[in-house]
């Protein structure tokens, strides 16, 4: 405990220094101006703002000092803001209180000092803007005076106005994400990271699921108990002083120094401790805290350090790792992602939507050959970007409002195109891939229908596929949705089988039609004894279940062969065809004797 005389308000006085978070926070370039300001003015060179801590005096803003910090013992200031406006010393070594203080007989020598206090609005006195020199002075008139009260009253303008700002996140009792940028900001404009010599720190404690799952288990109150012991946690690992701050619900971030070494093994230790289940209350709770690190540059964009820093804890967190550094690839795929995004949007939401096309790929059926159908898959070419793929674009788009526009005009476009093949008298099922995030839509069957209409489509010759991710979304409102376009004569694909939830449970109560087993099967099935077994057993599991297979990815004879060999009913592949237009393909199916329509077809053809 310090000897440092204490003021009667104490407590409340190191609760609004708390509140205000502002120890151990980086150069503010206001303070740094008004030190440098009183220095000039009164011909001194030392001019401190001071915070009166617990058991130290924190330099908030220092010329002409080396220290950051001293014990509260030895601080004139902890004298200072028990007086009235301005403490004055002339000569310290003829002061009873101070001539044996260490900082008079020892460095920096003080003789001179004058103080003047740091009030806030409440009347709490939180330190002092004050001048020092190595020599006594003779003299501090009421000019003096005035000048001294004039910028601490400056001092204390600023305090306030950084408190007005709002900075703090009531919850975690930390700064705010705010005030985390503001500060990132500081750092860049006084250039401290010029050596490369801090590093910043986003630690993701639970993952938001966990702490959604934790709220709808078992309420805010004890996520929030959850949330304060894991910051607790994390607090005791960090080296003494270190100012936390709260990023995001479930995300705090640090700043610190020392090298890559030093940072990695203060991250690996983190990591490790919080590995150790954490108890709350009678519950031991195992998630898992992930962190991303970035060494800051000379000069950057907080806002962008930041996004780095949740980028590279969500890239730790996916590869199963405690913490990564930050990769720039990470930034070029964030980039990339932006630019396809924003030449879709520009690219659907002109007048005549030019720039998507629809490729057809056969499906035959592996018996005879004939060819019982096809499925229509997008293809985009931007002006800017060049062809881009549906396996790029699709999951990107899924993630914002433009997967309505694509699959709005997909449809419609594949639906044209079955009403041209079908007044020319083919009966040529038209299959066109629907996203998870679609059949959300409560609309969607809806949309169908009309589209259905206007383009007086059999729907009988329509078929959709989605992908098993679907499933996962709301199970009740899907199956209502593939009953009623069942109902409506439709054909429904499961695509993509086996890659993804593959609930068995889903078989039974789902209404799908067929099953395409996932191309990554077909791929090695010929060398890779596992998917050998597990090929014919989902083909032969979808025929005990009422389903049709199409197996994807046949891209040799070998493939189609053993597929047929295993009773799979219909087949897809580049061995067979690959994707081509609309002409393509009518040219296909005139010319190819082997792969011909289906009987029904060919005497519609004639
Ligand atoms: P998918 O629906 O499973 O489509 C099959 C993909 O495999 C297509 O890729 C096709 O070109 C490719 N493929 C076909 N045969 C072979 C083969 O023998 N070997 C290999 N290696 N690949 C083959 P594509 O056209 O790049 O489409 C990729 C995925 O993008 C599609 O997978 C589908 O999930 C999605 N997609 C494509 N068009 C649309 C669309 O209009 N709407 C939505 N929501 N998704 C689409
Ligand atoms: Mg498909
Ligand atoms: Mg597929």
């Amino acid at each position: 405990m310090s000897n440092a005389p204490v003021p009667f308000n104490e407590s409340r006085r190191l609760a609004l220094l708390r509140e205000l978070c502002i120890l151990d926070t980086p150069p503010d370039q206001a303070f740094d101006l008004i030190t440098k300001l009183a220095s000039k003015t009164f011909n001194v060179p030392i001019a401190l703002v001071t915070l009166i801590d617990k058991e130290r005096q924190w330099f908030k803003s220092r010329v002409g000092l080396e220290l950051t910090e001293t014990p509260r013992d030895h601080a004139f200031c902890a004298y200072a803001i028990l007086q009235p406006e301005v403490m004055v010393v002339l000569d310290a070594q003829q002061d009873e209180r101070f001539k044996n203080n260490p900082l008079v007989t020892g460095s920096p020598h003080i003789r001179f000092y004058a103080g003047a206090q740091l009030t806030s609005r409440e009347g709490l006195n939180l330190g002092t803007l004050c001048l020092i020199d190595k020599v006594p002075h003779h003299d501090f008139g009421p000019r003096e005076h005035e000048t001294l009260l004039t910028l601490a009253a400056m001092v204390t303008l600023r305090l306030e106005s950084l408190r007005a700002m709002d900075y703090m996140d009531q919850t975690m009792g930390l700064p705010n994400r705010a005030r985390l940028l503001d500060d990132l900001d500081q750092h860049s404009q006084a250039g401290i990271c010029a050596a490369g010599q801090l590093a910043a720190v986003a630690v993701d404690l639970c993952g938001a699921e966990y702490f959604n799952d934790t709220v709808k288990a078992l309420g805010y109150r004890y996520a929030d108990d959850y949330l304060l012991a894991s910051r607790d946690r994390l607090i005791s690992l960090l080296p003494p002083d270190t100012t936390l701050y709260r990023i995001s619900a479930t995300r705090l971030g640090f700043v610190l120094g020392g090298t890559d070494e030093t940072l990695a093994d203060l991250l690996g230790r983190i990591g490790k401790a919080c590995a150790v289940p954490l108890w709350v209350g009678d519950i031991p709770h195992n998630a898992r805290a992930t962190m991303g690190a970035l060494r800051l540059p000379d000069t950057f964009d907080a806002a962008d350090v930041l996004r780095a820093l949740i980028s590279a804890s969500d890239a730790a967190r996916k590869n199963g790792n405690h913490w990564s550094f930050y990769d720039s690839r990470h930034h070029d795929s964030q980039r990339r992602a932006y630019q396809v995004l924003s030449a879709l949007s520009t690219a659907l939401h002109q007048e005549h939507i030019d720039e998507l096309s629809l490729h057809y790929q056969p499906k035959v059926d592996l018996r005879t050959g004939e060819c019982t159908g096809v499925e229509a898959l997008l293809r985009w070419t931007s002006p800017t970007l060049g062809a881009v793929s549906p396996a790029e674009f699709i999951p990107l788009a899924e993630k914002t409002a433009l997967i309505d526009r694509i699959t709005g005009w997909v449809m419609d476009e594949a639906m044209r195109q079955a009403s041209v093949w079908q007044q020319r008298g083919w009966r040529l099922p038209v299959a066109f891939n629907v996203s998870a995030v679609d059949l959300d839509r409560p609309t969607f069957t809806d949309e169908l229908c009309t589209c259905l209409l206007r383009h007086g489509v059999d729907p009988h010759l329509i078929e959709l596929e989605f992908t098993e991710s679907a499933l996962s979304h709301s199970p009740d409102r899907l199956r209502e949705h593939l009953l009623s376009l069942q109902a409506l004569g439709m054909t429904v694909s499961i695509d993509d089988f086996g890659t993804g939830y593959s609930n068995m449970t889903y078989l039974k109560t789902l209404a799908a039609n067929t099953l395409k087993v996932d191309q990554s099967f077909v791929r090695d099935m010929l060398t890779n004894a596992t998917d050998q077994a597990i090929v014919p057993a989902l083909v032969n599991l979808a025929h005990r279940t009422r389903h049709k297979v199409v197996a994807e990815g046949i891209e040799t004879l070998a493939a189609y062969d053993a597929l047929a060999a295993w009773g799979c009913d219909q087949g897809q592949g580049y061995w067979i065809a690959k994707p081509m237009t609309a002409s393509a393909l009518e040219q296909w199916l005139g010319s190819n004797p082997i792969r011909k329509m289906a009987a029904s077809s060919v005497s519609n053809m004639a």
